[in-house]
């Protein structure tokens, strides 16, 4: 059942990657926004295009300590959290603060206004998982005292108390569990793959893969999981719902293609895995599908063009070698008509 909500959101997080697009948008939707951020992993910059605009108000607050919003709110998008591994890594306690005191806040914020709550959770619930592709029934595998457990079971925990939430106080919830994410926007020194390897190869240097790059990712536009959250919030459903790609390709041809599309001649170069790193990564999302009537829609190749010219138009390279591939007419380069890459074969999967 879908009850469009066009009231004023609250976006936690919203000076991040994917909640600048979720703020965009909700603008451009006509709907009023209150975007909180204490800056840990986001910038001003992502949103200083919507300072302007009346509809568009930045609340520099810590969602884990005191703050409160006085506008009616409809919605309320709990985004706000470290999302690279190298940023969480990083900030081990407060990663844990934010899954655990900044839902609880974000909720209660949310039950005040007797507003819909929606979690952005993330695949790794499922941690490295023995099951693929992975559907929200699957419990996960996940290492509870690992390195990676501070993000992993800091999301595991913000769904359960979002469950609990909805099961004992009536709160209307909706939890996102969010596979991986690229797109225009992202830090290109925050350790993620995508930007990571976008670097390099603009840069001319080694593009690190872990392991034997056999393991596999399923990337997602931004744009689309913007769209999925929407559509999530829009719902009354509280389970759990895989928002991601469903084209899933190995890390080692993602960097093969990468280098093809920058015009890099950089190598690629083996490096260790690291602890926990998932081996398989592959939403299933029929539930998305049937209950948000929610797909992707920008296919893989699209999506990476689109990224590497944000990239190009942003920042500068000095030492780039090589020329960007020739587009064709539609402003695509050289692929099919939907975007897609040849040649970037499935990796291995039981
Ligand atoms: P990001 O690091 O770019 O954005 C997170 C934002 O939260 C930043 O602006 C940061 O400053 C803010 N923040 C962190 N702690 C805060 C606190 N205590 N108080 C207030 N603000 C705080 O990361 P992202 O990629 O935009 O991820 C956004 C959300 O989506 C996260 O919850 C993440 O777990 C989830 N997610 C992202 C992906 C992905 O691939 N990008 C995948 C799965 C889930």
């Amino acid at each position: 059942m879908l009850y469009p909500r066009r009231g004023s959101a609250l976006v936690t997080g919203g000076a991040g990657f994917v909640g600048s697009h979720l703020c965009r948008r909700l603008v451009e939707r006509g709907q009023r926004v209150v975007c909180l951020d204490n800056l840990a992993t986001g910038r001003t910059e992502n949103v200083r295009h919507l300072l302007d605009h009346p509809g568009f108000t930045l609340l520099l607050a810590d969602v884990t300590e005191d703050w409160e919003v006085t506008e009616p709110l409809e919605a309320v998008f709990h985004l706000a959290s470290a999302a690279s591994p190298s940023d969480y890594l990083r900030m081990p306690l407060e990663t844990l603060e934010a899954g655990s005191a900044g839902t609880r806040n974000a909720l209660a914020c949310a039950r005040a206004h007797g507003a819909r709550f929606v979690l952005t959770s993330t695949s790794e619930v499922y941690g490295d998982p023995r099951e693929h592709p992975q559907r929200e029934t699957y419990w996960g595998h996940v290492n509870p005292i690992g390195p990676r457990s501070v993000y992993d079971e800091a999301k595991r925990y913000a769904e359960s108390l979002t469950t609990a939430h909805h099961r004992t106080l009536g709160t209307d919830t909706g939890i996102a569990r969010v596979f991986n994410t690229y797109g225009p926007g992202m830090r290109m020194d925050d350790g993620r793959m995508i930007p990571t390897f976008l670097r390099q190869a603009l840069k001319g240097e080694p593009i690190t893969v872990t392991g034997s790059g056999n393991q596999t990712r399923s990337i997602c536009y931004v744009d689309d999981t913007v769209e999925g959250l929407l559509a999530l919030a829009d719902s009354d459903t509280a389970d759990p719902v895989n928002i991601g790609s469903e084209e899933e390709v190995s890390v080692l041809n993602l960097a093969d293609y990468i280098r093809v599309l920058s015009g890099s001649r950089s190598e690629v170069s083996f490096v260790d895995r690291p602890e926990d790193d998932p081996h398989y990564r592959r939403p299933d999302i029929s539930r998305a599908m049937r209950v948000l009537g929610w797909a992707p829609v920008v296919h893989l190749g699209e999506g990476l063009r689109r990224t590497l010219a944000h990239v190009l138009d942003r920042e500068v390279f000095p030492d780039r070698q090589g020329t960007i591939p020739q587009q064709g007419r539609n402003g695509r380069t050289n692929h099919d008509d939907r975007g897609a890459l040849p040649g970037l074969g499935r990796g291995h999967h039981p």
